[in-house]
């Protein structure tokens, strides 16, 4: 077994550097992964540009990964050498009331790969013995590649924010924002049979793209004014479930005002440090009898259903890879996700096979 591995090192903000580091220890209970695949998140720029309380320099981070045992530690029956796994982000503590209700998201101990444990922009990782024990793992089926199983966790995240929101046939939804998240967001909607799907988008050429993923109204949000064209084409009604899938706290407010009564809102981005504080009538909630709720990660549950889903191409995630690019080239990666240039960036730790 070799003993260093390249990596992607985080030494502080906006200081990502590669390098050899030792390849992590096994150790009883626990599995050595050899990384395929590891998709850049929005939560990884946001770590690298003004870092994270869970984020403890030097740092590995990456977190929506695949990959191939490669070592099993003393104990293990249940996973053997050779087993293709996706990861999870959100692992449970296993003992604390939430994990415990199987709300691993919530856990206040709050570990995560490529926050609190060592992450995926790497050769190897480890999968430590509380991950083995309580997951997010789950074995990739043969028809799925390692860079499909790689978009499990964000589908994953999508999933939770769609059953908290009581998402089911006949219902009218509004995603605000056409990234990679919004764009599973319309596939998810019409997997469940929404009766119209609205995407709104500020960035034209974002816009464009997510058209392929077929939601019924397309919305320029900065052309056109967002609460005027969606009450027009409800006849004031609103929305059923509105999804804010962008980190924008006028997504928040606008969210308020196009939900229908009885309707659920869905603030499912998370705002960047600093935003500012979301100004909202708090009476249209009391008379709308709306719900507002927040989602954030997902539990092992969710991971198992987005594998489902991914398998069975209801939700045909490799639609979103417009990237693909070796960990030498990471910040190449980085570069074409902030402009907005692509919509999933996979990073291959073991290089892009040629053929
Ligand atoms: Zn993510
Ligand atoms: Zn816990």
């Amino acid at each position: 077994m070799i003993s260093q591995m390249r990596a992607a090192v985080l030494q502080g903000i906006n200081d990502l550097k590669l390098g050899s580091v030792p390849v992590p220890q096994l150790k009883p209970g626990s599995l050595l992964l050899k990384i395929h695949a590891c998709a850049i998140c929005g939560s990884d720029i946001r770590i690298l540009k003004s870092g994270n309380n869970r984020v403890k320099y030097p740092a590995i981070i990456g977190h929506e990964s695949s990959g191939e045992v490669v070592m099993v530690g003393e104990g293990i029956t249940n996973f053997r050498v050779g087993d293709r796994l996706a990861l999870g982000a959100d692992i449970p503590c296993g003992r604390c009331i939430y994990c415990t209700n199987g709300l691993g998201n919530c856990c206040d101990e709050n570990y995560a790969l490529g926050y609190k444990f060592p992450g995926a922009f790497a050769e190897y990782c480890l999968l430590e013995p509380i991950m083995v024990n309580y997951g997010p793992l789950i074995k990739i089926p043969d028809s799925v590649s390692y860079d499909e199983a790689a978009l499990m966790e964000p589908l994953a995240c999508v999933l939770n924010g769609f059953e908290l929101a009581q998402m089911k046939v006949g219902k009218s939804v509004l995603i605000i924002g056409a990234g990679p998240i919004g764009c599973m967001g319309i596939m998810v909607a019409k997997a469940l049979g929404a009766s119209a799907v609205i995407l709104a988008e500020v960035d034209e050429k974002r816009l464009e793209e997510a058209k392929q993923f077929g939601a019924d109204i397309y919305i320029n949000s900065r052309k056109d004014n967002l609460i005027e064209e969606v009450k027009k084409m409800t006849l004031g009604r609103g929305v059923d479930g509105v999804f804010t899938m962008c980190p924008s706290v006028e997504a928040h407010e606008q969210a308020i005002e196009l939900v229908a009564k009885r309707g659920y809102v869905n603030l499912f981005g998370g705002l960047p440090i600093g935003s500012r504080k979301a100004q909202i009538t708090s009476n249209l909630i009391h008379y709308k009898e709306c719900f507002v709720m927040g989602s954030h990660g997902s539990t092992p549950r969710h991971n198992k259903l987005a594998m489902d889903l991914i398998a069975t191409k209801k939700v045909d995630v490799g639609r979103l890879i417009t990237h693909r690019f070796g960990l030498e080239e990471i910040k190449m990666g980085i570069k074409v996700m902030e402009n907005l240039e692509g919509m999933k960036i996979i990073i291959k730790p073991g290089g892009i096979p040629t053929s």
